[in-house]
């Protein structure tokens, strides 16, 4: 399975409630981002992470991880990412 096809509950922007949705496709388009390789190795990275709660919010920046870890610009703030 592509990364892209990634399923995740969460309340899409501008919408009232959390459903299932493509995390990829939440994303802007001119949002740069990583590519699938790097991607999954971030996000196996926090998966493994004591600090990754209900599998995709992580309690050292509060961030949603699943988008976070497509951002180019996306960081993780213990450098646990390669
Ligand atoms: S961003 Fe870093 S600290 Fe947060 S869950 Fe991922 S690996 Fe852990």
């Amino acid at each position: 399975m592509s990364e892209k096809d990634e399923l995740v509950f969460m309340q899409p922007f501008g919408e009232d409630e959390p459903r299932m949705v493509k995390v990829f496709d939440q994303i802007p388009s001119e949002v740069p981002v990583v590519d699938e390789q790097k991607r999954k190795l971030r996000m196996d990275t926090c998966r493994g992470c004591e600090f990754l709660e209900h599998n995709t919010l992580c309690s050292m920046c509060d961030c949603f991880m699943p988008i976070k870890t497509w951002m180019l610009s996306g960081d993780c703030p213990l450098n646990k990412w390669q």
